[in-house]
Formats: structure tokens, sequence, C-alpha cells
């Protein structure tokens, strides 16, 4: 199940539906997915679908995973400092501590953000620190941020992670309910004043308020 060819099998299908970042389809490669997930769905980690991690979250497809950082790495200029809104398992979290400077991740529920600091110590990513708080809030006293990439859904974009955005940044977001868009929002250098590209339909769990111990 983890062997080299099924994980190439994976990078192949993310080729064919358009993913071109050879850095993150070699971190996507040599990333084992299998251990962000619990042990009776470890099996099915190298397939190119969403997973159960409990508590009615899911892990991302690896697909959206790889476009969402490559959008990312592709539109930051820079991305010494990157937040994530809902670590979730971390699976997201150790691709992108494996190609930017620092990472900040912001869970809601405790137990799986617990989960998610004993997988990236197991795989011994350091460049991480995590926060158990409403991630809508982004992280005020560790911003601004070079670019931020959320993993769930809001209905409107919060304007705490706009503001949290470093001259030039990136806000990649997937917003709506029901129907969702994933969205590419860049800072014009210093001002107040943000891009916004739509880039494909989504569906992400809701980005919920407040926290869970
Ligand atoms: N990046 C994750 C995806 C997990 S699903 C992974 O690779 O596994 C999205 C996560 O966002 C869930 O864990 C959910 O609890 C979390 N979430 C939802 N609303 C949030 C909020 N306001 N603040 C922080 N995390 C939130």
């Amino acid at each position: 199940m983890t062997s080299q060819r099924t994980r190439q099998r994976l990078i192949e299908r993310l080729m064919d539906q358009g993913v071109t970042n050879h850095q993150v389809l070699d971190v996507i490669g040599d990333t084992p997915r299998h251990i962000f997930l619990d042990e009776a769905l470890s099996h099915r980690a190298y397939e190119d679908t969403a997973l159960p991690i409990g508590f009615g979250q899911t892990l991302s497809q690896p697909y959206i995973v790889a476009r969402m950082t490559e959008v990312l790495l592709g539109a930051a200029g820079s991305v010494d400092k990157v937040l994530e809104v809902g670590t979730g398992s971390g699976y997201q979290t150790s691709i992108l501590a494996q190609l930017v400077g620092q990472v900040y991740s912001v869970e809601r529920i405790k137990p799986l953000q617990d989960k998610a600091r004993e997988r990236l110590r197991q795989i011994g990513l350091r460049n991480v620190q995590l926060r158990h708080a409403d991630g809508g809030f982004g992280w005020p006293e560790m911003g601004p941020f070079n670019a931020i990439l959320s993993t769930a859904a809001p209905r409107d974009v919060p304007p705490e992670l706009l503001q949290q955005l470093a001259p030039n940044g990136v806000l990649v977001i997937p917003v709506g309910g029901n129907t969702q868009e994933l969205r590419l929002i860049i800072r014009e250098g210093d001002s107040d004043n943000f891009m916004t590209q739509v880039l494909e339909p989504v569906k992400f769990v809701p980005l919920l308020s407040g926290t869970t111990r």
C-alpha cells in the first residue's frame, strides 16, 4: 500500500489532472499520507480521494492539496511565513512545511490538533507551529503572512484573513455553502486593494466558529 509504485501512480494521476509544479509533485510523492489516517483507512491513503479523519472532518483529496499548494507557490512572491486555517490531519500542513519557510496552522478541534502534532513530530517536521483556536480570525500575533491557505470554507472571506496578508500576500480559500468556489486573492502591494481570481468549483467542510475541546 505504501509502495513506491502506488505513490508513483498517484503522482501520474495528479499530472493527468493538470498539476505541473514538480516541487509539489515530488513532495507529495515523498510524503507518507497513510500516517495521517486511522489504521482502518490507511490502505486507501494513495487513492485520489478525500477520506474521513473523525469529528465529521476529512483529509482533502490529494488533487486539491496539490492544486492549492501549486497555486499558492505560483502566486506568492515569497513564502517565508504561511498560515493554514484547518490543520485537520496535518497532511496539508506537512506538504506546506516542506516547501515554505515557516508554517503556522490553526485548528478548532483539539483532538485533531493533538493527533496532527504527533504525526508532524513523527515525520520530523520542525518548522510548524500549531494553535488551537478559531482560524476565522487568523493568527494576528504571528502575522502578517506571505500566504494564507484555508482548508475549510467560509460563506464569505473573513476580513481578518485579508488584513493579515503581507504586501503582495496571497490567500487561497474555498468560499460558499452548498456550492463553493476556490478563490485566489492577492493583496496589491501594501494597499488595501485585493484582486480576486475564481479558480474552480470545490467541496470543503464548512469553516465553523468557536472551538471544541
Ligand atoms: N488540511 C486538512 C483538512 C482538514 S478538513 C488536512 O489535510 O487533513 C478542514 C479542517 O478545518 C477540519 O479539521 C476542521 O475542524 C477545521 N476548521 C473548520 N473551521 C475552522 C476554524 N474556524 N478554525 C480552525 N479550523 C477550522
